[in-house]
């Protein structure tokens, strides 16, 4: 706890940021562009830097966390700013190939770089929920792990930079892909009245019951086998022309379960409709309109 740590950026999730290594006990230097944003924080103990110069040199461990890898560059690039012999950790959300090209130049600068994504909104910081991914050199990691722990779960994904990034968006992809599914489902159901707070428990359920299916699914992906041992592509394809013709039927939205029965189609017309449902990695590896 005696760890000096360093946040630049105070806004929502920076602030909590700086409050949970507050909060553990650890010297918190910060640094913000609209200098009032930090007026808590130095009430709660934070000292405030002139600079960003001032700040990355008041110790070891930086965490930047700004709108975006310009301002990060922006700020890091000014004149004063020496990153030599600095762990740099930028929680900034971005794509996994400004990670990269970040990491290169802040170690061209001398700086050791994790990237990072917060899975977490900022009230959550400082607790077990939040969840912070990482990745870039594991001794460099592993040197602030216990550092890093008063902001969450901390989680090491490996050596590449772009890891945390392209972690942070596929679980993206499985957040609004769950919650498409059950507001497609609400939007049938209360054309029958039923309310949304009815359908919720039955829905959870059903997610958390395909949720299991996930680990036998992926040893098939990485098999690069799949035996209809459950059910062959074709009959869930023939379950998706039922979910379109209901959804047109009670006069919904139906352009979610033509997507899925576009891809389905696809795969079969490949020759895949007797393999079992993870065959469509085949059509979700390739570019779109790429068919
Ligand atoms: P805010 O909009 O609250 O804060 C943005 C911060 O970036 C402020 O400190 C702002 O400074 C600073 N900033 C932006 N541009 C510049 C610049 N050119 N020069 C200097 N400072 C700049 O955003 P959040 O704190 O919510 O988000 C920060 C990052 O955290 C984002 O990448 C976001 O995606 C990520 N994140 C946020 C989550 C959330 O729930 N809030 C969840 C997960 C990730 P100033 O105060 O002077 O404007």
């Amino acid at each position: 706890p005696d760890t000096p740590v360093t946040v630049i950026g105070l806004g929502l999730m920076g602030q909590a940021l700086a409050g949970a290594f507050l909060k553990a006990g650890h010297p918190t230097t910060v640094w913000n562009r609209t200098a009032a944003k930090a007026d808590q924080l130095v009430a709660d103990g934070a000292r405030l830097a002139p600079t960003v110069g001032e700040a990355i040199k008041a110790g070891s461990l930086a965490i930047i966390c700004v709108t975006d890898y310009e301002a990060v560059r922006e700020l890091l690039g000014a004149s004063d700013v020496e990153l030599h012999g600095t762990t740099l950790i930028n929680l900034t959300s971005g794509d996994s190939a400004q990670a990269r090209e970040a990491a290169r130049w802040a170690e061209q600068r001398g700086a050791r770089y994790l990237d990072g994504a917060i899975m977490a909104v900022p009230p959550a910081v400082g607790t077990a929920e939040a969840v912070i991914l990482h990745s870039g050199p594991q001794s460099d990691f592993e040197a602030h792990k216990s550092t890093l722990e008063a902001l969450g779960t901390v989680t090491y994904l490996g050596a590449d930079h772009g890891l945390a990034s392209l972690y942070d968006v596929a679980g993206l992809a499985m957040m609004w892909s769950v919650l498409n599914a059950w507001l497609q489902g609400t939007a049938m159901l209360r054309t029958a009245g039923v309310d949304a707070a009815t359908y919720a428990p039955f829905a959870r359920q059903i997610a958390a019951g395909v949720a299991e299916w996930l680990p036998g699914y992926a040893e098939q992906i990485d098999r690069g086998s799949f035996p209809a041992e459950v059910s062959a592509l074709e009959t869930d394809a023939r379950a998706m022309s039922h979910l379109i013709e209901e959804s047109e039927a009670v006069g919904v939205n139906a352009e979610l379960p033509r997507l899925f029965k576009a891809m389905a189609d696809r795969a079969i017309a490949a020759g895949h409709g007797g393999e079992q449902y993870p065959v469509l990695i085949e059509e979700f590896a390739k570019p779109s309109g790429d068919a």
